[in-house]
């Protein structure tokens, strides 16, 4: 393998090069990284492999890789979640429509790759179903990778049909900012207010805010997974009570709106303007029909 143009990591180095031993590439990839960054530039990278002509593959010279690198290649296509809808999903009729699209030869390459990224949030239930159609019986020369920060949030039926990576160097919270984050999911669920508002105190800290944040995002994603049938990997008595409380819809929209605060937070927002627009904002997911 070539990783020239690539700032990989010695562990993603060693798990790609043994992801395609042999020069083949399983048609079915999960790239599973906390950074929706990191598993995007993976997934660029093997569908540059994909449809490179070259020897040592990716070779990054020829046509097909440099319109690979500049995502910019009409036979891979980064699948855009359905426009119509407002909660930003992969939605039936487009995953149908994608198996016949599938079944079209391809332009340029002699392949053709779909990639689905945050395919953890994106892919309801319904969908997940169809597009396990298409993995069980793949048209030839397609590739498929899906992205996502926990790969235990997809259906079991989709994950053993995947070869499943997960790519090093995540960032993960620190304890303190961890035990913020839990503090934070509980007051979520609690009925009274102020337990949420005093737990979102936290968030005054300018050191920590961002990997409070991060930690309840991770436990939002946790309970996805739990709902799932999967382990939660950073804690999973919070993921529980997350899980048992709040719908599949619910935990996507919490987890949206902690992304926005993120960027909000970026933007130097007032931060109490932003706690208690936080905690309105989780309590009416909480309580939406
Ligand atoms: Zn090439």
């Amino acid at each position: 393998m070539n990783f020239d143009g690539f700032n990989f990591d010695s562990d993603t180095r060693r798990t790609l090069s043994l992801l395609v031993s042999a020069n083949r590439l399983p048609h079915a990839v999960i790239i599973e990284s906390r950074s929706a960054q990191k598993a995007l530039e993976v997934a660029t990278y093997l569908s540059a492999f994909a449809v490179c002509g070259s020897g040592e593959k990716p070779c990054g010279a020829c046509k097909q890789c440099k319109n690979a690198f500049a995502r910019a290649h009409c036979d891979i296509q980064y699948v855009k979640p359905d426009s119509k809808s407002k909660t930003g999903i992969y939605n039936i009729d487009q995953i149908r429509a994608l198996a016949g699209d599938a079944q079209i030869r391809p332009n340029d390459a002699d392949c053709k790759v779909y990639i689905f990224e945050e395919a953890d949030k994106r892919f309801p239930e319904v969908s997940q179903n169809a597009f396990l159609k298409l993995l069980e019986e793949p048209p030839q020369r397609i590739y498929f990778f899906l992205l996502c920060q926990s790969a235990k949030a997809l259906l079991g039926t989709i994950r053993s049909r995947c070869t499943v990576i997960r790519t090093g160097g995540d960032a993960l919270p620190s304890e303190d900012a961890l035990e913020s984050a839990k503090a934070i999911a509980r007051g979520i669920l609690s009925s009274r207010e102020y337990e949420l508002l005093r737990a979102l105190n936290d968030l005054t800290d300018k050191e920590k805010q961002a990997d409070i944040l991060l930690g309840v995002k991770l436990l939002l994603r946790d309970a996805l997974a739990v709902l799932s049938g999967g382990d939660a990997l950073t804690d999973s008595e919070t993921a529980r009570l997350l899980a048992a409380r709040l719908t599949r819809a619910k935990l996507i929209g919490m987890i949206e709106l902690t992304d926005s605060s993120d960027y909000k937070l970026k933007q130097n927002i007032n931060i109490n303007l932003l706690t208690t627009w936080l905690c309105g904002e989780y309590r009416r997911i909480l309580w939406q029909r």
